[in-house]
């Protein structure tokens, strides 16, 4: 198959699966997802990401309709089923289905899943980036369904003929649209902390875990927009990106002074993705 979409058992091509108006996904973005990419039919990182995904259901009092064990084998099913190598999984719990009415229907809850071909970014070509204010919401940490904002920078940055944009609150930096971004100065990783200001990554996560194997001193720390103007090297990271550098920001150039330890680290998340996926005879 050229893609897939699945709506609580039932497949078919995305554009031909239908989902109920009562699925309080419409109305209200009622509903927590995720994504993994997938390479050899081994979707990357699966267990981790189904735990996010299953802690954001929780943290919103979703019931989910399935186990996690189940979800897990009914996305390596799927895979298979739709053509090429590498692979973009996407999946969402929404809270359930009812007649439109804000307070809590109860669940359980409906599992969508679409699957598509897509390769990782170029790993090791850099981005230009742009800036936005940050006007999201206080629950970033959650992966909800309600991207408005984050559909507007993207919309932004591709205005901009950039390939991110990077949001500032209050002064700080605290994200992108959908990646996190974290900075070298020093030898050091600057990263802003795991609050409810954005979304912790499970490629930030291997970002630090991989900078501290490497002796880097990490500092979950806020810092400001001209702290990325002035960063050794900027990382942008996500699933589908893993993790990239960044050569301008609103038009000025940016980074390119610590070449070695950004590819350093760049390769250690990207290896790690080409191992992991890699079949073992
Ligand atoms: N931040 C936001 C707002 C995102 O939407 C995403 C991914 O979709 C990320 C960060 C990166 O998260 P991950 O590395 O788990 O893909």
């Amino acid at each position: 198959m050229k893609n897939l979409g699945y709506y609580n058992g039932k497949v078919g091509l995305i554009e031909e699966i239908s989902v109920p108006m009562t699925d309080r996904a419409f109305y209200f973005g009622d509903g927590v997802y995720d994504a993994v990419m997938c390479r050899n039919n081994i979707p990357y990182l699966l267990c981790e990401h189904i735990n996010r995904l299953y802690d954001n259901c929780h943290l919103l009092g979703i019931n989910p309709p399935k186990g996690k064990e189940e979800l897990s084998h009914i996305i390596k099913e799927l895979c298979p089923l739709v053509d090429g190598e590498e692979k973009f999984v996407y999946f969402h719990i929404s809270r359930g289905s009812g007649i439109r009415n804000h307070a809590f229907v109860d669940g359980p809850g409906n599992l969508c899943i679409t699957i598509k071909e897509q390769r990782v970014d170029p790993v090791y070509e850099k981005m230009d980036l742009c800036t936005t204010e940050d006007h999201r919401y206080g629950y970033c940490n959650i992966k909800t369904l309600n991207l408005l904002p984050s559909v507007l920078a993207a919309q932004h940055f591709k205005n901009q003929r950039c390939g991110e944009t990077v949001f500032i609150r209050d002064g700080y930096i605290t994200e992108c649209s959908h990646s996190n971004v974290s900075i070298l100065k020093g030898k050091e990783l600057i990263t802003a902390p795991a609050d409810r200001h954005i979304l912790p990554g499970v490629t930030r996560a291997h970002l630090i875990n991989h900078a501290r194997k490497m002796g880097i001193v990490v500092r979950e720390e806020k810092y400001t927009l001209d702290d990325l103007y002035d960063a050794d090297e900027i990382i942008v990271t996500s699933s589908s990106k893993m993790a990239r550098g960044a050569k301008k920001l609103n038009g000025k150039p940016v980074g390119g002074r610590d070449k070695h330890l950004l590819e350093a680290l760049q390769a250690a998340i990207y290896d790690d993705y080409l191992e992991s996926t890699t079949k073992k005879q």
